[in-house]
């Protein structure tokens, strides 16, 4: 139990514990004889990996081994102030790498939020760019659309003024008619005035005023057909229109020696919405092609239906003329499309009647009937719908 070796000069010759009186006068006789024979102030303390011992107020680890043979024993003390200095040191450097690389990693996080927020603004005004382009877009398709309808009703004033051209001839027929039988019936009345004949003057002012409403009735209807259209949206009852068409057009008929079979429902039971010019013309433009695709036919019927159904009212022109080519179906109703001589057609009576039944929200479809001739079917819906429909045929 006495330290005889030791990095520490001052423990040499010093007891590890006090020594029993005997045991320490022995020692000293032996081998120690010149040195008081003391003993370190050691206290020990159980540890996880061996005891503390507490030397002179250091703390060091113990580890021992006893050699055999020698009677010696090897104590290792470890001075736990450098270990814990040690580990304040590692634990210094850790928290230092800790907090580098924490700051590393709030660094990157900066920068990948800081790319993120740069991106979702670039993003903003990418987007915000072609909002702008799209609201350009919107305005010039606007300003476009508006052209184009403005387009298409003086499309549609110059087709019906080119219809009425046309037609002046039968017109002036027309009106020449009554003109003259009005000039035969005012000599006649001379006639009898002179005579004295009363009651045949009566008579025949009777004939020259149905002869004069007839006139009115023709120049009205001119008046009507010539009229241009607002552009507005209306409730129009068919009917009226087709008839009124048909009134306009029938000396036509009779110089083309047509025979016209008309089946037309009850008035207010075909209500749909659009301008009645345009329907005007779409009748006129169909009743007029029937007419020229009639002109060589032996037998030239014409055959106007309108039906209505809950829905929709469907009017149906027919002729009996040559039909339409086979090649000629698909482009139709194609703009300046025709068959007809330069100078007879311009092709725009059908692209026009597509435009204006597209705008009411309905369908134009053409076809060849079975027996020859022609058949266009247009659908349009209903204003109101027909709860109690029925076909009426007139
Ligand atoms: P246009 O009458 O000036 O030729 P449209 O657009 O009205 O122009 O008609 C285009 C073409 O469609 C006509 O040239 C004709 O070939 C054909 N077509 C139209 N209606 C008939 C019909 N009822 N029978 C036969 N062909 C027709």
């Amino acid at each position: 139990g006495v330290v005889f070796l030791s990095s520490y000069p001052e423990w040499k010759f010093k007891s590890l514990r006090p020594l029993p009186k005997h045991t320490a006068n022995r020692l000293r006789d032996i081998q120690y004889l010149e040195r008081p024979l003391s003993s370190l102030k050691i206290t020990r303390t159980s540890g996880d990996r061996g005891e503390i011992m507490q030397i002179s107020g250091e703390h060091f680890l113990e580890q021992s081994i006893q050699l055999r043979g020698y009677g010696w024993r090897i104590h290792y003390l470890s001075n736990l102030s450098s270990i814990s200095k040690s580990v304040h040191l590692a634990m210094t450097i850790t928290t230092v790498a800790a907090l580098v690389l924490l700051l590393l990693f709030l660094l990157m996080r900066e920068r990948k939020l800081k790319q993120i927020a740069d991106q979702e603004a670039r993003n903003v005004l990418a987007v915000r760019e072609v909002n702008k382009q799209l609201q350009a877009e919107i305005i010039e398709r606007e300003r476009t659309e508006k052209h184009l309808r403005a387009t298409q009703r003086e499309l549609i004033q110059a087709g019906k003024l080119a219809a009425l051209g046309r037609m002046s001839a039968a017109i002036a027929h027309e009106l020449n008619q009554p003109l003259t039988a009005i000039r035969t019936f005012v000599a006649s009345c001379r006639i009898f005035v002179e005579r004295e004949q009363r009651d045949s003057v009566v008579e025949n002012l009777g004939y020259i005023s149905k002869l004069t409403e007839r006139m009115a009735s023709i120049t009205g209807q001119l008046k009507k057909f010539a009229r241009k259209s607002n552009g507005k949206q209306e409730r129009i009852d068919i009917v009226p229109v087709v008839e009124g068409t048909i009134v306009f057009v029938d000396p036509q008929f009779e110089i083309e020696g047509i025979s016209l079979h008309k089946q037309l429902p009850d008035l207010q039971t075909a209500i749909v919405l659009g301008d009645t010019a345009h329907l005007e013309q779409v009748m006129s433009n169909l009743i007029h092609n029937a007419i020229d695709a009639m002109k060589d036919s032996d037998q030239k019927d014409l055959h106007i239906r309108v039906i209505s159904d809950a829905n929709t009212v469907i009017i149906e022109v027919q002729d009996s003329g040559k039909g339409i080519p086979d090649a000629a179906l698909d482009y139709l109703f194609d703009p300046f499309f025709t068959t007809k001589d330069i100078g007879s057609g311009l092709g725009l009576g059908l692209s026009i009647t597509y435009g204006i039944v597209k705008d009411m929200e309905g369908t134009i479809d053409a076809s060849n009937r079975d027996g020859g001739g022609a058949c266009f079917t247009i659908r349009l819906p209903l204003a109101e719908k027909n709860f109690t429909h029925r076909e009426n045929v007139k």
